[in-house]
């Protein structure tokens, strides 16, 4: 018998959900580990307060004087909260967080123990960083980079670390991390929107770009997420027959949560609550063991800060109550996978949400305006924004059982389509004082503030627009949501920039009001964004021929998506934008699809194990039962055997013939990895693992799953997907 899995299911059996301690107010818990402003006032001098206020308003320098006064208080706060260490937090390529942690407690000269933390602390250190990967902006005789202060995101205590969210940069400035771009990105888009919401407001003097992340997962038993070797090593399973009972009776869907997951979320929601992470929704989700959590939305680069602290915060509380988080986007085949929807919207330091629909015509002029050009910016770099979202593991979810498909377009609803239509028929040039009366009474201002068919009717669309807000939602449940709304934040900022020169092009050249140069521009862009507007079931071939006509990109995999990182309007975007260079571009595209050929090359060995050393001996196994058995009967029944062992022939000869097909597709598989390996470019490499490795995935693992249903179930090696996936 495999002892793996059935310890691991009589482990599992045992489990008891452990009580969470739910004292104390949420609004007292709020923050607590969090060095915010209300702890800043306590701990700073007014100087560094003040300093520290206009470098997160204003982007201004902290100068070294003050950095010291800073440090001084943090370590002051840090250290009456028991924290003993700290460490810059950062963002490499690698999608994931890393720290380097040094202890506050130093050695004076003179052989007294102190405390020590200074501003040169908080603000620059060099980690020993050689290992991340750089996409060789970091040659190895020059492999230094530094992690530097953000201001913009405060300081925590995790355990007993205080951690400070900080920047990667190389010495030659080049971006080793997700966040710098991202930082740049949000400047670009608080200016360019800045000016253009100066048209309806002057006094708005700064706008956020705002992000509010829908976090999926599964949760599954510890012990039966270890007894099996594809989901410990790759994330995944590889292989596993459907169970006969999937999702189809959605009837975990919004049920009732069990009580072993209900303790972990009330466990978790209260580290969350600690560290400052505004978390609010929790509830089942559509596959079974699958569930959601989602917080208040924030400014995007402390959201993006939460979101990475949250998976590490999860990981680390799901192990305390014996399970095991997957953030994988497609964990099991079959059921749906998760993503990450990433709702994004602008909001200006005035408190207005530019894309909620308002009160008066002008408002909702704003809004339009908004609304507009994030469409039209959608449209022109939809390629662009798709390779935002492009891996290994988004790959198999994008397309499948409700996720949304790797084709980019816009779903807005039928009200906002409408106003649309209208404002398509404006007349060039000067408005009438009547066509302006009436645009003003019976289009623009006949947008109600709510919008009723804007709720989660399009389930599929990957760009929706969801009342005051769009959502993105292919975004991968593993991925730094920094990546998408780099890109995001970085296409609307340029879109904005090209429409502030074009009204104001017709305001001083064609002597138009302003409102008329705006319904002028607006009207235009409404024409030329047509193709990205889709209301329809983004599934089937139909949409896909569709989209082709609508001459809209369709990659469906991951090293296709990442060729227009580097294309010359990319590189040409990002640099007017100030967002990245040509060689961190080329840095990053690089990097991603090197961690491509990484995950493929590490799902291919695994699974050639699995084959190897424990599906065909389980095979076998089961053919010598059945050969026992065949024997026997022979002794018994001689030449009449043949027939009262009908069945146990039979059976023998299909194990057999699968043995035979599964060890061929295997090892064809390890051929093809050789070939792909020999590959010079890590262009080709990533192709050749994609179309030649990869496609043999599906292959074994059918074999796999017919074996799993024949072969009796006490030797079958892998925890079953009924086991995983239906234990409480
Ligand atoms: P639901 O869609 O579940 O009915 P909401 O529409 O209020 O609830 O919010 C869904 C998600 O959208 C939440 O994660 C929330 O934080 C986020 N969200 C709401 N408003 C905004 C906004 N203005 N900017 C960014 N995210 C937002
Ligand atoms: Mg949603």
């Amino acid at each position: 018998m495999p002892k793996t899995r059935f310890q691991a299911l009589a482990e599992s059996q045992k489990r008891e959900h452990k009580n969470i301690d739910e004292s104390g107010k949420r609004s007292e818990l709020f923050g607590k580990q969090v060095f915010n402003e209300e702890k800043m006032l306590q701990f700073l001098t007014k100087e560094a307060f003040d300093n520290v206020k206009s470098a997160i308003f204003q982007g201004s320098k902290i100068d070294r004087k003050i950095a010291d006064q800073v440090a001084e208080g943090m370590k002051a706060w840090a250290l009456s909260m028991g924290a003993t260490h700290y460490t810059h937090w950062f963002q490499p390529l690698t999608g994931a967080t890393a720290e380097k942690h040094d202890a506050f407690f130093d050695i004076l000269p003179e052989g007294k123990a102190m405390e020590k933390f200074g501003g040169a602390q908080l603000v620059q250190q060099e980690p020993d960083a050689s290992s991340f990967p750089s996409g060789g902006i970091r040659n190895t005789f020059e492999a230094r980079g530094y992690t530097a202060w953000d201001p913009t995101s405060p300081a925590f205590i995790y355990k007993t670390t205080l951690c400070i969210p900080t920047i990667f940069v190389a010495y030659t400035g080049e971006a080793l991390d997700n966040k710098a771009p991202l930082l740049r990105a949000l400047h670009a888009v608080d200016q360019a929107a800045t000016s253009v919401a100066q048209y309806f407001d002057k006094n708005v003097r700064k706008v956020y770009a705002t992000l509010g992340w829908e976090q999926e997962y599964f949760l599954v038993d510890k012990a039966l997420a270890q007894s099996r070797l594809d989901l410990t090593m790759t994330g995944r399973t590889l292989v596993g027959n459907f169970s006969a009972k999937g999702q189809q009776l959605d009837d975990h869907y919004f049920g009732v949560i069990p009580p072993r997951v209900l303790s972990f979320m009330s466990d978790l929601e209260k580290q969350c609550t600690q560290l400052g992470i505004p978390v609010k929704t929790r509830h089942n989700e559509v596959a079974p063991n699958q569930f959601e959590l989602a917080p208040v939305f924030e400014e995007a680069n402390l959201s993006v800060d939460h979101n990475l602290l949250l998976m590490d915060v999860m990981e680390e509380v799901a192990s305390k109550h014996n399970f095991k988080v997957l953030f994988h986007e497609k964990p099991f085949a079959g059921i749906n996978g998760s993503g990450k929807h990433n709702n994004w919207s602008l909001a200006t330091d005035t408190g207005v949400n530019l894309l909620s629909p308002g009160t008066t015509p002008m408002k909702n002029l704003q809004f339009l305006t908004f609304f507009v050009n994030t469409i039209k910016a959608v449209d022109t770099y939809e390629e662009l924004l798709r390779s935002s979202i492009a891996s290994a593991s988004n790959d198999h979810r994008l397309g499948a059982n409700e996720a949304p498909p790797p084709i980019l377009s816009i779903f807005i609803g039928k009200q906002l389509s409408d106003v649309l239509d209208e404002l398509e028929g404006v007349s060039k040039g000067k408005l009438s004082p009547e066509e302006k009366t009436e645009l003003k009474l019976n289009v623009v201002g006949k947008i109600p503030e709510i919008l009723l068919d804007n709720t989660d009717r399009n389930r599929t669309s990957p760009f929706a627009f969801t009342g005051n807000k769009f959502e993105m939602r292919g975004v991968g449940a593993k991925m730094n949501c920094a990546k998408p709304m780099t890109v995001l934040n970085t296409i609307v900022a340029k879109q904005l920039t090209d429409f502030k020169k074009e009204v104001d092009a017709l305001i001083d050249k064609k002597n138009l009001k302003k409102d008329e140069a705006v319904f002028n521009i607006l009207r235009e862009y409404i024409k030329t964004s047509k193709r990205i507007r889709f209301e329809g079931d983004g599934y089937g071939m139909e949409w896909q021929e569709e989209a082709r006509r609508r001459k809209l990109s369709f990659n469906k995999n991951t090293p296709e998506a990442l060729q227009i990182i580097t294309s010359k309007e990319s590189v040409g975007l990002f640099k007017e934008m100030d967002v990245m260079s040509e060689v961190e571009l080329k840095a990053r595209q690089d990097v991603e699809l090197g961690a491509y050929i990484f995950h493929i090359q590490i799902e291919g060995r695994v699974l050639g194990e699995m084959v190897y050393n424990h599906i065909i001996p389980a095979a076998i196994r089961y053919q010598n039962l059945l050969l026992e058995n065949i024997g026997g009967l022979k002794e018994v029944y001689g030449a009449a055997h043949k027939k009262v062992a009908e069945s146990q022939l039979n059976l023998l000869e299909q194990v057999g013939e699968h043995i035979l097909e599964i060890k061929k597709l295997t090892d064809e598989m390890t051929d093809a990895r050789k070939r792909a390996n020999g590959l010079s470019t890590i262009d080709k490499k990533a192709q050749a693992y994609c179309n030649n490795v990869k496609p043999y995935f599906d292959t074994i693992r059918e074999q796999s799953d017919k074996l799993e249903k024949l072969i009796s179930d006490d030797l079958w090696p892998f925890t079953k997907y009924r086991e995983i996936l239906f234990t409480k």
